[in-house]
């Protein structure tokens, strides 16, 4: 048996790997490169394509850079399925489609220049019809319930504890008489964050892939990230302005909402206008609403005392683009959370247009911000930014707040390879980029003895 890695090797987007044994072939994930100069054309290219023929495809959890290049195996093979959580699969649906329609706005746009440039037209990397195609093809696989999905091969979901419904990968394969365990960890959540359980450990593996994102650091304690997010709003709340929250719309939006509710619980703010100005936020808060069953203890007793989880007193959804032009006019305090979480599209980037400049405002930055986004710019205190053509003054007061990561730190990682180091498994370090796994690398030598593999896009391994 062979494994092959297409992407999330050596860099932290394109998750792609295929497994193959003499009677079948399986891919885990077909995720989008995003972020740096070639991840265009890469997108574009599936070199193995001509020549495979897939029999099954397994989807560790909904991110992008794990889903966002499904639509590209269609037409997929007469029975073949993509299995994944029934929370994936929802969480699939609405960002899938939702990259679909970028994708399409984005061809419009540039196809407008290439004809005024005398080009010919480009096609979207993938439409909507494309997408629902994919979802059409789904099938739902529950977690801890181990489900043949190719011949010799089956699999076994277990929590992640990521985002909702994302899943480490337990697959057994069987080679004429021998059976090895392959574990994927996929993207490995943070123990003790809100909302999710914490990341399931695994007993066996012949075979891991390790996710290495923050390879090389532990995150700030969750403690003071929430006394620092208290002290803003206490702030905004006596001097009545505004806190500007850029997020990304799928968990960290949640996790805002469920701290914001907690310290209000706690008494520790008062009620405060809370926006939820994104509609993709707003569609995957109802999903975790809708799924409180596969939450953590404190969640499932919230819900239990019948409080609210997602809610604090005064929060209002914005569905439309004018509920979100109206809180312009608005006076007050508030909280507004809304897309993009690095600030390089979507309603954030008016709020901040309309509020920057003013010496009270808030901005406070929950997640990474990437090399050449709005976000990374100001997080580097420019006197100005260029919004929309226009120069606006930096004066707001600008925090970042770093507790609040959805993927493990260095530590939980070795903690969580630990249990599996007894049968000293082949591992090899996935999803970070170099300085990360390298890092990672030392630890798990230092720590757990285990030797691991840094492969490289388009390296195959015979297992
Ligand atoms: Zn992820």
């Amino acid at each position: 048996m062979k494994i092959t890695f297409w992407g999330a090797a050596g860099e932290v987007t394109g998750s792609c790997y295929i497994v193959e044994t003499d009677r079948v072939r399986v891919m885990v994930d077909c995720g989008i490169h995003q972020g740096y100069p070639e991840a265009e054309a890469l997108n574009r290219r599936l070199p193995w394509k001509q020549t495979m023929h897939l029999d099954a495809i397994v989807l560790s959890h909904a991110h992008l850079d794990h889903s966002g290049r499904l639509p590209l195996l269609l037409p997929l093979p007469g029975n073949a399925r993509i299995h994944a959580t029934p929370q994936t699969i929802a969480l699939t649906d609405i960002l899938l489609l939702d990259s679909a329609r970028l994708q399409q706005n984005d061809a419009v746009h540039h196809n407008r220049r290439r004809q005024r440039a005398g080009k010919a037209p480009i096609a979207p990397l993938y439409t909507v019809e494309q997408a629902a195609q994919v979802i059409a093809r789904m099938n739902p696989i529950p977690y801890d319930q181990p489900t043949q999905v190719a011949d010799g091969i089956a699999i076994r979901f277990v929590d992640a504890g990521h985002i909702i419904g994302s899943a480490s990968i337990e697959m057994k394969v069987r080679e004429g008489g021998t059976t090895k365990t392959i574990v994927f960890s996929a993207d490995i959540g943070v123990p003790g964050s809100p909302l999710l359980r914490d990341p399931t450990t695994l007993e066996h593996a012949d075979v891991l892939l390790l996710e290495s994102t923050y390879g090389n650091r532990d995150h700030r304690a969750l403690p003071e990230t929430l006394d620092a997010l208290t002290d803003i709003l206490l702030e905004a709340e006596r001097d009545q302005e505004k806190v500007l929250i850029p997020s990304f719309a799928v968990g960290r939006a949640q996790n805002l909402m469920y701290h914001i509710a907690g310290l209000h619980r706690e008494g520790r703010i008062r009620a405060l206008p809370v926006y939820l100005d994104s509609p993709m936020a707003i569609a995957a808060s109802n999903l975790y609403l809708a799924n409180t069953g596969i939450m953590d203890e404190e969640t499932l007793a919230l819900v239990k005392a019948k409080q609210d989880v997602l809610k604090v007193p005064g929060m209002s959804y914005c569905t439309s683009a004018e509920e979100s032009k109206r809180l312009n006019d608005v006076k007050g305090a508030m909280v507004i959370i809304a897309g993009s979480g690095m600030c390089n599209g979507g309603r954030i980037v008016h709020h901040l247009r309309h509020n920057l400049w003013r010496q009270g405002v808030h901005v406070v930055f929950v997640g990474f911000q990437g090399q050449g986004t709005l976000g990374r710019h100001l997080i580097n205190r420019p006197r100005t930014v260029r919004i929309f053509g226009e120069q606006v003054a930096v004066n707001a007061q600008l925090h970042t707040l770093g507790g609040l990561s959805a993927h493990a730190g260095q530590s939980t990682l070795v903690e969580w390879a630990r249990p599996l180091a007894k049968d000293k498994p082949r591992v090899f370090l996935t999803h970070g980029e170099e300085t990360p796994r390298m890092a990672l690398a030392d630890r798990l030598r230092k720590d757990l003895g285990m030797e691991s593999t840094r492969p490289m896009r388009g390296q195959s391994f015979d297992l």
